[in-house]
């Protein structure tokens, strides 16, 4: 059985979808602090799920799902991960996001369990050296999510060197799209995600676009938008790659390709088919210029290839925020 912290959130819950639908059983651990019960309900039409609700800084809720369940591999998204949040709030950060995964760690030590990949960030290399950034890049975070996520990746060192503990630590890039058939998607309560705050903004609210002074082809960021669905396949290879015996290591995830905010504006426009009322604002603090992925270790070691681009994201987005609506309406489950 595969345990999935933070199964009821945005890319958990992916993850999750993608295993139920290859026939795997899987255990979601999620205190729905930010998950959602919806999702939860919507997974369970789809495979053999069981729910537990915990919360990670409780060691006995996390102890409690591997005393009932015959775990084999961990996937551990439970975390916060909002950048501004972290630096005004670092306690918040380190005690959910580090103490959190001491937990668990320390429960899959006791009860036998050896496999885990996690998600990580490209928030832990900080201001880019140099793009497309490879995982040679030095970790330099420049705030408490990226500081937080990166601790954990060095606890994971030590608990291979002395428990023999192997992670996978998947860094992503700018996670985007939703569910290609629209089932689940990005929810977030409230929404600072670009592609979503451009599809939300209407008459009632301007999008803020974040600068457009930067030193770019056209003033604005360029980032690297990974599907979310692409990125549910890299864990599950992941997953393999530590069942087949191999090593701890580390892995960008993105596509390698950069975007500018203004590029994946006018790309929504095109998708929604109308325009969107905008508004250009100062840049927002901590934004790096530019953040692109070289993924050429993921696609060599892994055998990860992503399938989807930017346009594709927008498009399953789209479909999912007209179904988010409907859901949290109460018109459709
Ligand atoms: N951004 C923006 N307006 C928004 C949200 C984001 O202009 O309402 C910009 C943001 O400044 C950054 C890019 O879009 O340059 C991607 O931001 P997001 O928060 O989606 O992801 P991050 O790069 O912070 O992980």
């Amino acid at each position: 059985m595969i345990l999935i912290t933070g199964g009821a959130g945005y890319i958990g819950s992916h993850l999750a979808m993608a295993l139920l639908e290859s026939g795997k059983e899987i255990v979601i651990f999620d205190s729905l602090e930010l998950g959602h019960i919806e999702i939860i309900n919507i997974l369970k039409k789809s495979g053999n799920l069981k729910f537990i609700q915990g919360n990670l800084k409780n060691l006995d809720d996390i102890r409690g799902a591997f005393l009932v369940n015959k775990i084999d591999s961990v996937v551990h998204f439970a975390a916060y991960s909002q950048v501004a949040e972290s630096v005004k709030n670092p306690q918040k950060y380190y005690y959910n996001n580090v103490y959190g995964t001491l937990n668990l760690l320390n429960a899959m030590v006791e009860f036998g369990v050896n496999k885990i990949v996690f998600s990580s960030t490209a928030a832990t290399y900080g201001e880019p050296e140099y793009v497309p950034i490879d995982e040679k890049h030095p970790q330099k975070p420049i705030n408490a999510y990226g500081s937080s996520k990166l601790t954990v990746e060095k606890i994971m060192d030590d608990y291979d060197r002395a428990y023999g503990l192997k992670s996978v630590r998947l860094r992503y890039f700018n996670v985007a799209g939703a569910d290609s058939k629209a089932r689940i998607g990005e929810w977030h309560e409230p929404e600072t995600h670009l592609i979503p705050n451009i599809l939300k903004a209407d008459e009632t609210k301007t999008f803020k676009m974040f600068g457009d002074d930067y030193d770019t082809p056209d003033g604005t960021c360029v980032r690297d938008y990974i599907n979310v669905e692409d990125l549910a396949d890299a864990h599950i290879k992941a997953l393999e790659y530590l069942t087949n015996g191999g090593k701890t290591d580390y892995f960008n995830l993105g596509t390698g390709n950069g975007n500018s905010v203004k590029e994946v504006f006018d790309a929504c426009e095109k998708v929604l088919g109308r325009k969107v009322p905008l508004e250009i604002c100062p840049r927002r603090d901590g934004d790096p210029a530019k953040l692109v992925a070289d993924n050429t270790k993921a696609l060599e070691i892994l055998n990860w290839k992503p399938q989807r681009n930017l346009m594709d994201s927008i498009v399953s987005a789209n479909d999912w925020e007209k179904r988010l609506t409907k859901l949290k309406a109460g018109i459709v489950l």
